[in-house]
């Protein structure tokens, strides 16, 4: 009995450890995993690294502690190593791992604006300033690498891992300031009427362009012979169109003497006359005299063409009386002629133009001899008797050459004119030309072109202006 139990234990237990011998056999021997949750950190990060062992064994598993070991900075860039240990029981694995803090954040540049800030067109830009900032690095502002080109700048920089940021600044070109226009002489000017006025000019200066005095634009006239205030404005426009101005007032006020020649020293003045008209030849001669803008006398005859000396009063030209006839003989035989003659042309002239006028150029001029063949002596008490009668006459001291039998040229007559006038040097210039000889009034475009040229200010006569009386031969 005790034999035969025996006997069934020790069956079982060899059939027991044949079946532990084959299962140990079949599914192996106690395994363990270990793992970690990353091996690589960006600096600064704010994680941490776990690390993880799992034991396996039968097809089972379970969660087993890990020990590590080693440390790692995550303020610093580096490699750092690590071991990780699973164990359980006399079961143990061992790990090791490199764990990398890096930076892979570039740096910042920060780029610096002023206020008003501009860069002139074709100059080169002037710096408002610039930072650079990196993670890990900090200030990168001396690393900095500026490049100018035509119109950008560029700002590179690289962090000591390599990371590089560059920006682009584009360079706004412009010129907002304006040329600065300074006047010559006063900004106010006061002369008495008749004076030529010269204006001093001006000067302009660009912040850019530099000299810009040959471009300004001078605007305004001053008309000497009216009472009045007139602006004389100056402008210049800078290559990028900021346009610069500036005004000069003059204020021409009353004359307090008649102009003679002891004025010469104030300016060169020249007084064109024109006799005998008007004629077919005169509409042409207001026309030019309009394009320049030049104001003259007409000591006009009666010769039928009204509506001419309304045209010349109507242009702001002087008239004069020079006479309803120009018959020597009806005018210098007795004065009563003479005065029937002009103040039938003055009262002409007064219906015409609503103008009494009380200018006079005797024909033949005050000092023509031909009126001895009348009457002896009679231009010396003319010319004594109209000045008593508030009448102011008017003789010439540069001749034109025009009323000579034989015609002469243009060329001839301009010639004349401004050879008189040089002769002069500088005094008032009365001219004497005829309205009614075409070569003449065809001279009159290049005389106040020379005029002009040189300095010359052309007026209509008034009963201030220079008489050019001449030496009396009757
Ligand atoms: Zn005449």
């Amino acid at each position: 009995m005790n034999k035969w139990l025996l006997g069934i234990a020790a069956a079982l237990t060899v059939v027991i450890l044949v079946i532990s011998g084959i299962l140990i056999y079949r599914n192996g021997i106690y395994d363990i995993e270990i793992s970690v949750s990353k091996t690589g950190l960006r600096v600064g990060e704010d994680a941490e690294i776990t690390a993880k062992a799992v034991g396996r064994y039968n097809g089972k598993t379970h969660e087993l502690k890990p020990d590590i070991d080693g440390l790692y900075d995550n303020s610093r860039i580096g490699e750092y190593s690590i071991t990780v240990k699973g164990s359980y029981k006399r079961a143990e694995k061992t790990e090791t791992y490199t764990i990398k803090v890096f930076d892979d954040i570039a740096p910042q540049i920060t780029l610096q604006t002023k206020e008003g800030h501009y860069t002139l067109p074709g100059l080169q830009y002037e710096e408002e300033g610039f930072t650079a900032s990196d993670n890990y690095d900090g200030d990168l502002t001396d690393k900095v690498v500026r490049t100018e080109t035509a119109d950008k700048v560029t700002y590179t920089v690289t962090d000591s891992s390599g990371n590089k940021t560059e920006v682009t600044r584009e360079i706004v070109y412009s010129d907002p300031v304006a040329p600065v226009i300074t006047m010559m002489g006063e900004r106010e000017v006061t002369q008495e009427r008749k004076y030529p006025y010269h204006d001093a000019g001006a000067t302009a200066f660009d912040n850019y362009d530099g000299d810009l005095t040959d471009r300004i634009v001078t605007e305004g006239e001053v008309d000497v012979t009216t009472i009045g205030d007139y602006t004389i404005s100056y402008s210049v426009a800078d290559s990028s169109g900021n346009i610069g101005t500036a005004n000069r007032i003059i204020h021409i006020i009353e004359r307090t003497k008649p102009i003679g020649e002891e004025e010469e020293a104030k300016g060169k003045v020249i007084y064109l006359t024109f006799d005998d008209g008007p004629s077919g030849y005169t509409q042409k001669l207001l026309d030019v005299l309009d394009k320049y803008n030049v104001k003259v006398t007409f000591f006009v005859c009666n010769n039928g063409l009204d509506s001419m000396i309304v045209e010349e009063a109507k242009r702001g030209h002087t008239i004069g009386v020079h006479g309803w006839t120009h018959d020597y003989k009806k005018l210098y035989t007795t004065k009563e002629g003479f005065y029937d003659s002009f103040y039938k042309m003055q009262d002409r002239i007064f219906e015409l133009t609503g103008i009494r006028t009380n200018l006079l150029r005797f024909p033949g001029g005050s000092s023509n001899a031909v009126s001895r063949n009348y009457c002896k002596g009679i231009m010396t008490e003319l010319t004594k008797d109209v000045t008593e009668k508030g009448i102011y006459f008017f003789d010439w001291n540069v001749l034109s050459g025009d009323s000579e039998a034989q015609p002469i040229s243009t060329e001839q007559v301009y010639k004349n004119v401004i050879n008189g006038i040089t002769a002069l040097k500088g005094k008032p210039a009365v001219v004497l030309q005829h309205d009614i000889k075409n070569f003449s009034v065809n001279a009159v475009e290049d005389i106040i072109k020379w005029g002009l040229a040189n300095g010359y200010t052309f007026l209509p006569l008034d009963e201030t202006s220079y008489g050019a009386h001449q030496r009396l031969n009757n």
